[in-house]
């Protein structure tokens, strides 16, 4: 039996919400048949961003090693979530067809440019998709009505990459969105958050 994928997690970037630095964090999974990046946070500055006073991580780019990605997942397009997309031309983007309608019709905010960059070629998934085997995206409404999370078999309980579906890790012990509840309903391991440097495990 081939290897179980294993979760990486990369600090690319740090932003500034309520006067305190957040981190934005992307995740590689090694897969046996391919690595898939999952988000690719932001390489520029952009004033629409301004407000977040963003602190890029210099490097992070090799530690994620882009040119040996296979596939990325965006969770969804908020600008911290695809700004690296234009250093994947080549490689399938998989995103909600939801996340990108919102997108085009203004109803999900971010910095259009870094979405529609040119040469990035956007694979929509209408609902559940496995991509890789045991490795599937999964719808969960909640942060955005398009946003998905990705549920990785690593051999035991599952993990998931769950983008800002959680934003903090305390919302997983209360979980109040449809997307918050579908991660809890997984019996995860750990979920991995783009917010965060550390997993949120569930109570024992
Ligand atoms: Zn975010």
């Amino acid at each position: 039996m081939a290897a179980p994928a294993l979760i990486r997690p990369v600090l690319v970037a740090e932003l500034l919400a309520d006067g305190e630095r957040m981190p934005v964090v992307v995740h590689v999974v090694e897969h046996p048949d391919a690595r898939v990046l999952v988000d690719t946070g932001l390489t520029r500055l952009h004033p629409a961003a301004a407000d977040l006073d963003p602190r890029l991580v210099p490097g992070w780019q090799d530690e994620v090693g882009v040119d040996s990605i296979d596939l990325v997942v965006n969770t969804h397009l908020h600008f911290d979530h695809c700004g690296g997309n234009h250093l994947f031309t080549g490689r399938p983007v998989h995103v909600q067809r939801r996340e990108l309608d919102d997108v085009r019709s203004g109803a999900v905010p971010t910095v259009r440019e870094w979405v529609q960059a040119p040469g990035v070629e956007y694979v929509p998934v209408d609902g559940e998709l496995e991509v890789l085997p045991g490795l599937r995206l999964l719808p969960a409404p909640g942060h955005t009505p398009g946003s998905q999370v990705v549920v990785v078999e690593t051999g035991g309980r599952p993990q998931v990459v769950c983008g800002d579906t959680a934003v903090f890790s305390g919302e997983l012990d209360d979980p109040r969105s449809e997307g918050q509840r579908l991660v809890r309903g997984l019996d995860p391991e750990l979920v991995w958050l783009s917010h965060e440097l550390q997993p949120w495990r569930p109570p024992v």
